[in-house]
């Protein structure tokens, strides 16, 4: 199996320990090389949606496109400490090309003080974890997976965001294989 090569990079303020974490635990789940741009891409007033005050997912990554500095054989997935809709939907927790190069994770809502809940630090890192993990295999080609622990599984909620594993099962990991995921 090839290492496809991601740069995980924050929009507007994220905290480092959260890429960090992330870059070191998504190799464990997919066939990665990743490093971290600390250079934080800016997010435009303009991609606010007036009323609900979130991002529209959508456009954001149109943005993404246009803000390309990276090299063209990286797949990038942009993390962002805000909430984010996308048509037809109230709220994404992430959105990415399936096997293009630009994705998002949104971390508002996997925050437990979203519902809350009192703050848990490892609970919205595992959720971070999963959400990211789950954005990659869709830029590595992977679509939705209807095996319940699969982290390929779609996530209309927290809970079932809370009920899946951080890990793409071994039918999704097949399909990694015989797709090859150079790029
Ligand atoms: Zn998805
Ligand atoms: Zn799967």
């Amino acid at each position: 199996m090839s290492v496809a090569k991601l740069v995980l990079v924050p929009a507007g303020f994220v905290y480092h320990w959260i890429l960090e974490f992330l870059a070191e635990r998504l190799p464990e789940a997919f066939p990665v090389e990743i490093r971290i741009d600390f250079d934080s891409v800016g997010i435009p007033p303009s991609l606010y949606d007036l009323g609900s005050s979130q991002l529209r997912s959508e456009d954001f990554l149109i943005y993404l496109r246009s803000k390309d500095r990276w090299a063209s054989d990286e797949k990038v997935l942009v993390i962002v400490d805000d909430d984010a809709y996308a048509p037809g939907m109230n709220f994404v927790f992430g959105q990415a090309e399936l096997g293009g190069r630009f994705g998002a994770v949104y971390l508002a809502r996997l925050r437990p003080e979203f519902y809350g809940e009192k703050e848990d630090r490892s609970l919205f890192l595992l959720r971070a974890l999963k959400e990211a993990s789950h954005e990659l295999g869709h830029l590595l080609g992977l679509r939705h997976c209807l095996t319940p622990s699969c982290v390929m599984r779609f996530s209309l909620s927290i809970w079932d965001v809370d009920r899946k594993d951080w890990k793409p099962c071994d039918l999704c990991l097949s399909k990694l294989g015989v797709l090859n995921v150079r790029t």
